[in-house]
């Protein structure tokens, strides 16, 4: 997510620097709409609560440390293509589809070209309602937050900023093709959130790959494609820490308010105690891109993280049991009880 300059910016502020097709995208909110479902009954809907699956938080933990162990991921490194090719295996051994959306940039100190490419892996292609569960797998070039220079040279593993999403999102592969839920599910992970330099002056673009997921779903509803719509998107990003705090994020209440209350219902539900019911501190995140788009997109992240954008954000600062309570949360929100509008 955005580093601390960015933060505590009103949302409006990013609108501007997202809203490269606005007609676009207002047209798109007017066609998705109606045919949103009703949020509104959350804690009635989560007494319904389904069991979770069988997420299992050590194998999840071993997915952080097998990727962290790449070394590190930033856009456009080889290390960033063999943690792709890894999770496109491991998605279509789990059973789904998968495709990939290549997009570019210039390196923002060199000017050079960044080949950079966002990863989908589709359960039940042909549904036409769907959802989106996302995170960034790139990581940060350097570990911006170290103020001692000697420490702003060491290696930046990202393991619960970007990791850790990433890790869930393998865990929930297991478990997608058995669970009982009325929509196709895209687990995404977007590549380019944070090419991103220092903070003062902060040279580079954040949410490039969720700007072009989100993009390229505009403009293909725009010419008529595609045929599905996605309802709902969630977006994981530092889920992973010990001591794991998810706090209600501030823009997420503002552009879903309906599906945050209804997941934390689900993490009361199931005593998910990690699941705050307390609003944090406002981020800017890969669920902007894709609430402009019209896909009512929350983000649970802990942002009270102490090792973010320093070196010890390593798999020794996570722990298996916060991912495993991020994956039963989200598993068993997928799975409760719902009624479909229309086609599936
Ligand atoms: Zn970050």
């Amino acid at each position: 997510m955005s580093s601390s300059p960015l933060k505590g910016v009103s949302g409006a502020k990013l609108w501007i620097g997202l809203a490269a097709t606005p007609v676009v995208i207002t047209a798109t909110a007017l066609v998705i709409l109606p045919i949103l479902p009703s949020w509104r009954t959350a804690e009635a809907k989560a007494e319904m609560a389904a069991s979770p699956a069988p997420i299992n938080g050590a194998r999840a933990y071993g997915y952080l440390k097998d990727l962290c162990a790449i070394g590190p991921r930033p856009a456009g490194t080889d290390a960033n293509t063999q943690q792709r090719k890894l999770v496109a295996d491991h998605f279509t051994k789990s059973g789904a589809t998968v495709r990939e959306q290549p997009f570019r940039t210039r390196h923002p100190l060199t000017g050079k070209r960044v080949d950079m490419a966002n990863l989908v892996g589709s359960w039940h292609p042909e549904r036409l309602q769907r959802v989106v569960l996302s995170a960034h797998y790139d990581t940060r070039p350097e570990p911006d937050e170290e103020v001692d220079p000697v420490r702003h040279k060491l290696p930046f593993l990202g393991a619960n900023d970007g990791a850790s999403g990433v890790a869930v999102l393998m865990e929930l592969a297991h478990h997608l093709g058995e669970l009982k839920c009325p929509w196709g599910i895209d687990l995404v992970i977007f590549d380019g959130e944070e090419l991103v330099y220092g903070n003062n002056p902060r040279q580079g673009e954040y949410f490039l790959g969720s700007k072009e997921f989100a993009r390229r779903y505009a403009d293909q509803l725009e010419r008529g494609r595609p045929k599905f719509r996605y309802v709902a998107g969630f977006v994981l990003d530092m889920v992973g820490g010990t001591n794991l705090v998810l706090n209600q994020e501030p823009n997420s209440l503002k552009l879903a308010p309906d599906l945050v209350r209804e997941l934390w219902a689900v993490a009361r539900q199931i005593g998910a105690k990690s699941f705050h019911f307390t609003e944090g501190r406002e981020v800017l995140d890969d669920h902007l891109p894709l609430n402009n788009v019209g896909i009512p997109t929350i983000d649970i992240i802990d942002f009270d993280y102490p090792y973010w954008h320093k070196a010890d954000d390593l798999p020794e600062n996570c722990s298996a049991q916060s991912l495993e309570e991020v994956g039963r949360v989200l598993s068993a929100w997928l799975a409760l009880p719902r009624k479909t509008k229309g086609r599936r």
